[in-house]
């Protein structure tokens, strides 16, 4: 039978936008030691905006080409449903950009979109993409690690082989994930940030909210793998998500937190849902589930 605290306690959770699925979760996050966060949409907000765009022929044609090249990426962006990807067509339908219509697009998950647009060849990503594909970034390399080390995510376009722009966007860090993670580590947590976006604009975000560790540039299958690789140390993992690329690393983990608003599938893998879509309700979850296992023995 489930202990009357168990009951008890899961009703507390709940006054605090806490719901706990069955007491057998409640019970698991007491001896968690490590809590992993996704970055886009658990630590940030996940709404990001263009604040920056590089076209490559910047000096000569001024900001021509970079509008062109704008425009066939957001022809490509708006089949796409990643939140980078509203952002582009934001900014291209802002700056009342005409979209036509892709003849052929193809979406690569963790690396960005590809296909053909008014007859020209394109594609949008991050590097390893036009690593992939042999395009070389090296004009706007430096740039784009100047915006990286801001935080922002530096994307890259292609147009028939070529570089033609690059754009940074800019995604808000919730204003509660400082505090939230602060008291991870009262709590005597281990907090690692785990995402799919790329290793120096990670560090930079890591830095603001004081995250301990950073695994980055993970395409989504390799969730789950670095889920895997911190169990294997022996550790109890709790995972905070809320994309539909966080499901398997959800449900891998020995406790799974979801926000409300995230993914449906996020949430069916979790075993905790944050109500109020940050992260304050995480470290009170464990403190509850600490506090619980103490009263019951
Ligand atoms: P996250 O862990 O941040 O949710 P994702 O796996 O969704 O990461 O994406 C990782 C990276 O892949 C992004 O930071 C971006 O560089 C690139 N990417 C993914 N989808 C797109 C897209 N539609 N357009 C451009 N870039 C994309
Ligand atoms: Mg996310």
């Amino acid at each position: 039978a489930v202990p009357t605290a168990v009951m008890v306690s899961t009703g507390r959770g709940a006054a605090f936008g806490i719901l706990i699925k069955g007491g057998e979760a409640l019970q698991r996050m007491e001896k968690i030691d490590t809590v992993v966060l996704d970055k886009t949409g658990t630590i940030t907000t996940g709404r990001p905006q263009v604040t920056d765009v590089l076209g490559i022929a910047q000096n000569e044609a001024g900001s021509d080409t970079a509008d062109a090249a704008i425009r066939i990426a957001a022809a490509l962006e708006r089949a796409s449903e990643h939140p980078l990807a509203e952002a582009i067509v934001r900014y291209a339908r802002e700056h009342e950009l005409s979209l036509s219509q892709p003849e052929e697009f193809e979406s690569l998950p963790g690396l960005g979109v590809l296909g053909r647009v008014d007859g020209d060849s394109a594609m949008v990503g991050n590097a390893a993409l036009m690593e992939k594909f042999g395009v070389s970034t090296d004009s706007l390399l430096s740039a784009a690690m100047r915006y990286a080390e801001e935080g922002k995510t530096p994307l890259w376009i292609a147009v028939n082989g070529k570089l033609a722009a690059m754009i940074a966007v800019a995604d808000t860090i919730k204003p509660t994930s400082l505090a939230a993670i602060r008291q991870l580590h009262a709590e005597g947590l281990r907090v690692v940030m785990l995402t799919g976006d790329n290793e120096r604009t990670a560090q930079a975000i890591a830095r603001t909210v004081g995250v301990d560790e950073v695994i980055a540039g993970v395409l989504p299958a390799g969730k789950v793998e670095a889920i895997q690789r911190i169990q294997a140390e022996r550790r109890l993992v709790a995972m905070v998500g809320d994309g539909v690329n966080d499901a398997p690393a959800l449900a891998q983990s020995d406790v799974g937190l979801t926000m409300a608003n995230g993914a449906d599938i996020a949430m069916e893998a979790g075993d905790v849902t944050l109500m109020r879509n940050d992260l304050t309700g995480v470290a009170t979850a464990i403190a509850l589930s600490r506090n619980t296992m103490r009263v019951i023995r």
